[in-house]
């Protein structure tokens, strides 16, 4: 279940999100909070397991996105930037 791409990516940090133009026909938008706390490094994946990534502060911000070809980069404000979000995954996420 390979994704490829979006046609766009724009992050708002006025608004909190970043908003992803699969199609002409398909816009995701998905909040800074909801990313950082569904981030997919091993790190993260195992602390949510253990239930201690549950509480994401709410003044979390995306500062910045790589493209690394089957996924994104996202670096957070509070230094995290270990996660690299397949594009299948990320189309997943709700909000
Ligand atoms: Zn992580």
């Amino acid at each position: 279940m390979n994704h490829t791409a979006p046609l766009s990516l724009s992050n708002s940090l006025k608004n909190k999100q970043v908003v992803v133009k699969w199609s002409e026909a398909d816009t995701q938008t998905l909040s800074h909070q909801h990313l950082r706390g569904a981030c997919p490094c091993a790190k993260c994946r195992a602390a949510r397991i253990k239930g201690y990534l549950s509480v994401v502060d709410a003044d979390v911000e995306l500062i910045a996105m790589n493209p690394m070809g089957y996924g994104l980069q996202m670096i957070f404000s509070d230094g995290h930037d270990r996660g690299i979000y397949p594009w299948s995954y990320l189309r997943e996420l709700q909000y």
